[in-house]
């Protein structure tokens, strides 16, 4: 039976365009994703994570919880970027289009019209959905609200020590 649900676009294939991604697909739902870069990156950092988020990902994978801790996670708090971003790819292949750095995106009406970097890609015209998540630091999203990003009234400090082996 054809699927009758529109293809969703989305723009950045990292944490969130990944996790977005794995959501549409346990639900059926076609999509394609793309990227900038060549390749897939492999960071190399922790990022905390609460640990709602390791039960959902455990859902949203069909991956025991236990499994999936023994595969991302560093400590009780921190999970591998690289390895999560690994994960969440793994089960994806042609739905990522790598080298796709979109440098615009045109809305006429209900139309969008994503165009790319690399001129010898034919512009995208979508019907359906777009979603942009080419990160906080993207120019994209201008193109899309018009405005800048909010900056919340708070900041907040990351704090690196050093011990010393003698310590
Ligand atoms: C050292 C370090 C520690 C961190 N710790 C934490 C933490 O503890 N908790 C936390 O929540 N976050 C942490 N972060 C931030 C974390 O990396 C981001 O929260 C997370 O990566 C955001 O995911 P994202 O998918 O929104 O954006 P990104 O990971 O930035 O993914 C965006 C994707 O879009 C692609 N892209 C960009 N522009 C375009 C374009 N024009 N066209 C097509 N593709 C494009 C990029 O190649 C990338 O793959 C940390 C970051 C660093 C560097």
């Amino acid at each position: 039976m054809p699927n009758s649900h529109p293809q969703v676009h989305i723009l950045g294939a990292g944490l969130a365009g990944l996790t977005l991604s794995q959501s549409l697909k346990k639900h059926s739902i076609p999509f394609i994703i793309y990227n900038k870069t060549p390749s897939p990156p492999h960071h190399n950092y922790g990022i905390t994570l609460h640990s709602s988020t390791t039960s959902l990902l455990s859902l949203l994978l069909d991956t025991p919880l236990q499994d999936l801790r023994q595969k991302i996670c560093i400590d009780s708090f921190r999970a591998h970027c690289g390895k999560l971003e690994g994960i969440l790819r793994s089960s994806l292949g042609s739905e990522i289009k790598w080298s796709h750095k979109a440098k615009e995106i045109i809305m006429v009406g209900v139309g969008k019209t994503v165009v790319w970097k690399d001129s010898h890609l034919p512009p995208l015209k979508i019907k359906d959905l777009v979603v942009d998540t080419t990160g906080v630091h993207s120019p994209l999203h201008l193109k899309i609200t018009a405005q800048p990003p909010k900056v919340l009234p708070f900041v907040v400090f990351r704090g690196t020590r050093n011990i010393s082996k003698e310590v």
